[in-house]
């Protein structure tokens, strides 16, 4: 029995009555006509009056009963346009456990045209974090509608696919029940939320290593404060501050990306000028490019557009990112930052003769805590493996980009940062 014969069923049901009705106002008629000619007389007038308003009655229940059917005939059509049409998958299986009904997203799903009246364990297989179960479905059976519990997948020919949805235990007129079984595709949320859970673990071993160095290293200092010597004493101190300033830089940049996240990043939209902005980052980082024998260029002449549109607190923040990176990545030679115009945006490159990323590191640059490469030993550690990520949704929010230009190991990368042109 598939669905459209659920459907059929219920009509005849409304269809009986309505029959009958036809057929007693038929009857009722024909006697009508036979009485007329039989009434001559005045005293007959009153019974065919009573017979009028039967037929009436008769006609109005009829009348009633036709445009029932037909609303009901029509909200059944509604109903499985609308089954049919559903973003999500639902599958009727009957008190025998065969598969009755199934929509189109359903068949898409499951890859699979031919599950009518088949066995629904022939069509239909879960899992609950792995291991093969349909106990959900047979608890609907004898009556347990429930909500598929996390880490529910069914398994389709193309593999195993995370979904969620429910069982609902159906009562039907004939012994038993029936069952339906409505299910999503969760491969999205599924693989976000497993993204969520290591970013989560990631951050608390991020959290934990610093938090650890000073400890042990307060801990000695406690401990072996009379032997050390003072030289000792000083270079201990110089790595717990070190690691303390780390440590405080980690949770900056967490806030400063979840408030990204959230949407709470305040931005400040407005003209500005994009050379002398580049112009104060780079004599801001100079004494370190200095310190560590290299250049810092920055090359503005010649360019005809400078005023962009954006957040010039935002923009320092990305470009100091950018040329801070240039700097630590590289060893010899220096940092040269450009411009150009192109398509209403102005693009500043930053590009350093440094380490150079591996092609296969390439494309995870910008996703949290990546640390690809080897930074140079830093005066003061700042490595957190969440600037570059940081600094292209800041980026994004003022409808500009980061992007990494080019990079070859060896020679050197090349990131550009774009806004619009004001
Ligand atoms: P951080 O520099 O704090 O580790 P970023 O998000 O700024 O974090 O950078 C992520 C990673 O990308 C770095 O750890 C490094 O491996 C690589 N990287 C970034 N900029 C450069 C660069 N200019 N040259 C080489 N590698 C780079």
């Amino acid at each position: 029995m598939s669905y459209r014969h659920i459907c059929y069923d219920r009509s005849v049901n409304i269809f009986l009555p309505a029959l009958l009705g036809i057929a007693l106002l038929i009857l009722l008629c024909a006697h009508l006509l036979n009485r007329k000619k039989q009434a001559g007389s005045e005293g007959r007038v009153h019974a065919l009056e009573t017979d009028l308003a039967r037929v009436r009655s008769t006609a109005e229940t009829l009348s009633k009963t036709l445009s029932d059917l037909r609303a009901i005939h029509s909200s059944e059509q509604y109903a499985q346009h609308i089954i049919s049409k559903l973003n999500q998958g639902i599958m009727y299986i009957d008190q025998h456990r065969a598969v009755v009904f199934i929509n189109r997203y359903g068949e898409q799903f499951l890859h699979n045209t031919e599950t009518i009246g088949k066995p629904y364990t022939d069509v239909l297989r879960m899992t609950q974090n792995g291991r093969n179960d349909n106990t959900l479905i047979e608890e609907a059976f004898s009556g347990k509608s429930a909500v598929f519990p996390d880490g529910t997948a069914i398994i389709t020919r193309s593999g195993a696919v995370p979904v969620s949805g429910s069982v609902l235990s159906v009562v039907i007129d004939d012994p038993g029940r029936a069952v339906v079984v409505a299910f999503i595709d969760d491969t999205v949320n599924a693989e976000h939320e497993k993204e969520e859970k290591a970013f989560f673990s990631q951050t608390a071993h991020e959290l934990r290593t610093p938090l650890t160095v000073i400890r042990l290293t307060v801990g000695l200092l406690l401990k072996q404060y009379d032997t050390l010597g003072r030289e000792k004493i000083l270079e201990h101190l110089r790595r717990a501050d070190i690691t303390a300033e780390h440590l405080v830089k980690l949770i900056n940049d967490f806030l400063y990306m979840s408030r990204i996240e959230l949407g709470r990043l305040d931005i400040d939209i407005k003209p500005f000028d994009m050379l002398k902005l580049t112009d104060e980052v780079v004599r801001d980082l100079t004494p370190l490019a200095t310190e560590r024998k290299l250049y810092l260029h920055h090359d503005g002449t010649d360019l005809e557009y400078r005023t962009v549109i954006g957040d010039p607190v935002r923009s320092k923040e990305v470009m100091t990112n950018l040329i801070s990176n240039g700097i630590k990545y590289t060893v010899q030679g220096g940092v040269t930052v450009t411009h150009r115009a192109k398509d209403n945006m102005l693009l500043t490159t930053v590009a350093d003769t440094g380490a150079g990323i591996p092609q296969e590191f390439q494309r995870m640059l910008f996703r949290r805590f990546t640390q690809v490469g080897e930074a140079r030993e830093q005066p003061t550690a700042k490595s957190t493996g969440l600037g570059l990520y940081i600094s292209k949704k800041t980026a994004q929010l003022m409808h500009g980009d980061v992007y990494l230009e080019s990079s070859e190991p060896g020679k050197g990368s090349v990131f550009c940062f774009t806004l619009p042109l004001g």
